[in-house]
């Protein structure tokens, strides 16, 4: 019998890969898109910014599975719907994550944005090279990303710390949990990598609170979501020259307009949401594997908290 999923995806060259994964990889899919006949009839919903109005419209639907790892764009009518959520977890995506990080730590570890703006002005100046041991970096989130990243970057010899919401213990890293902890971890910041993911809770986090406890010319690398950072904040703890610097890879508004100031503030990288993206192969299956288990009553692959929201 053929699994019936709803694609509720507001990208159409992604929901293109998706039809074409599906159709190769799981023949015993049968993929409908909102509107087609029979779409009011499925109850399983792969989604990524699916309308606000998706359970208005399709009331049949009991599961639903983000087409990403983060769960934010599902918005707050299917986040608080109490249906069970599931998201993506890829293995790919973690190293690619970690070369994204790691591209960042390098370029301000080794200097090599100050040589490159050096560059631009003829000017030839050298820096005394410091050891990763040297490098105190500091990672938001000890989640599938974040934990990923933190052991790689201390496999390489940085001295990491981690931050999350429940306390862990990791080998080679030191972890702080809860508020109460966060300004040590802050205090003793070169480079801060954001991995949480948007909560109600995690939301605006990247601010002149935060910003103001790090010290002088420490570096701020945000690939969680656009809605952690406030801009204005941002740009000014680094025009005024307090942060370094910051590498951003998600924006609150994207594409990033070409208006934003952040495109031109000095010391900003921007890049496009490019940091790592799950393949659409692991997307499909993993979709494909839990619609399956939803439908048996088997338990589900990678379930999101629905108290905490991811
Ligand atoms: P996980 O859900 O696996 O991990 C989230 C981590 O954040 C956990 O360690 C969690 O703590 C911690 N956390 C959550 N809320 C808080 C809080 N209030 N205070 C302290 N810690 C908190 O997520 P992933 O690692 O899979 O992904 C993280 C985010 O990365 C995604 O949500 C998404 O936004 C972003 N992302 C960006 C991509 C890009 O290309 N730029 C690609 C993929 C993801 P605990 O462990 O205690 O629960």
């Amino acid at each position: 019998m053929k699994i019936p999923i709803l694609l509720a995806n507001n990208d159409a060259a992604f929901t293109e890969q998706l039809i074409a994964a599906f159709q190769q990889r799981h023949p015993e899919v049968d993929v409908l898109l909102p509107g087609q006949p029979g779409s009011d009839k499925v109850q399983v919903a792969a989604c990524w910014f699916p309308d606000d109005t998706l359970l208005t419209n399709y009331p049949n639907i009991k599961f639903i599975h983000a087409l990403s790892a983060g769960v934010d764009h599902l918005g707050e009518s299917l986040l608080s719907s109490g249906l069970p959520i599931c998201r993506i977890v890829d293995e790919r995506q973690k190293q690619g994550m970690f070369e994204y990080v790691l591209w960042g730590v390098l370029n301000v570890h080794r200097y090599f944005d100050l040589a490159a703006l050096n560059q631009r002005q003829n000017r030839w100046q050298r820096y005394k090279q410091k050891a990763a041991s040297d490098i105190r970096v500091s990672v938001l989130g000890l989640g599938a990303l974040g934990e990923y990243v933190a052991k790689g970057l201390a496999d390489l010899g940085y001295s990491v710390s981690g931050w999350s919401r429940s306390q862990k213990a990791m080998a080679n890293i030191t972890c702080y949990s809860g508020e109460a902890s966060l300004s040590d971890m802050l205090g003793q910041t070169d480079i801060l990598i954001n991995l949480l993911p948007l909560s109600p809770v995690t939301r605006g986090i990247l601010s002149h609170k935060l910003f103001d406890q790090l010290p002088q010319g420490a570096y701020v690398i945000n690939c969680g979501r656009g809605g952690h950072v406030k801009e204005a904040d941002l740009i000014q703890a680094v025009t005024r020259g307090h942060l370094r610097g910051a590498m951003l890879d998600v924006f609150d508004e994207e594409p990033l307009p070409e208006t934003n100031p952040l495109w031109t503030t000095q010391g900003i990288v921007i890049t496009p949401h490019m940091a790592s993206d799950a393949g659409e192969t692991v997307v499909v299956d993993q979709v494909a594997e839990n619609a399956a288990r939803f439908l048996r009553g088997d338990a589900l692959l990678n379930p999101i908290n629905l108290d905490h929201g991811y």
